[in-house]
């Protein structure tokens, strides 16, 4: 398995936003300027054949669109977008108002399926999705992936709850929000994460979405499990 960190930070620094990429086809978020972010990591976006969106604020998929139509120009036209039910008219929304002659076309083009089970399958992986606490943005999800029996998580965007204290239990990786200094009711925090950190000892935390002024405190305190990955970054497993 293999996982690349596409986009380490928040919406308000150079880092991109938060997003993963796995084996080269699996996306965890498509955030504002994905498309870029891929192709200067020389990725082909219409590559990519699976998305699992956490929720949908803007910062996690407005690059959609631009995926959509480049995916309608190149031979490889599966797509399979993992969400919750309303996420696909959230998709339709945001497409018309990018491309209003050419989005409904470009999406029929496509041999693409919509999925919102809490469990599936995508190949070798066993997934599941699990609710998480991101404030007034309901339904927000995280993803844990069973690979051989060692448990990959991603958080999505939250606060600190008990569904990430369950996913830290399991994971030997969680890749997980860290914006702030200090977590509130929307995202976590450098303070959350020593908790948690201390809890889980068998845990490796991957932070994300990180403000510029996390990342420069969470180097300083150079805790043993918790790596603070640049763009880029990549875990083999
Ligand atoms: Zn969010
Ligand atoms: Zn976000």
């Amino acid at each position: 398995m293999k996982i690349q960190v596409i986009g380490s930070g928040s919406m308000w620094n150079q880092y991109n936003s938060a997003c993963y990429l796995i084996d080269d086809k699996i996306m965890v978020d498509f955030p504002n300027g994905a498309c870029k972010y891929l192709y200067r990591a020389n990725i082909l976006p219409s590559n990519i054949e699976y998305i699992l969106f956490t929720h949908f604020h803007g910062d996690h998929y407005f690059d959609i669109p631009f995926y959509i139509l480049n995916k309608s120009k190149s031979e490889n036209k599966k797509t399979t977008i993992f969400c919750f039910e309303e996420g696909k008219s959230k998709i339709d929304q945001i497409g018309k108002l990018a491309f209003p002659n050419s989005y409904e076309d470009a999406k029929n083009s496509l041999d693409l399926t919509f999925e919102h089970k809490n469990q599936f399958k995508i190949e070798n992986y066993n997934i599941e999705k699990i609710l998480v606490d991101h404030g007034r943005m309901k339904p927000a999800y995280g993803y844990i992936f069973n690979f051989n029996n060692t448990y990959i998580g991603f958080t999505g965007d939250t606060a600190l709850c008990d569904n990430v204290e369950i996913m830290a239990q399991k994971c030997s990786y969680l890749f997980c929000d860290c914006m702030f200094i200090e977590g509130n009711n929307k995202h976590m925090g450098i303070d959350n994460l020593k908790d948690l950190s201390k809890k889980h000892p068998n845990c490796k935390f991957i932070v994300s979405h990180l403000e510029n002024q996390t990342r420069e405190k969470l180097k300083e305190q150079n805790i043993k499990n918790i790596i603070i990955p640049d763009d880029g970054y990549i875990l083999e497993i």
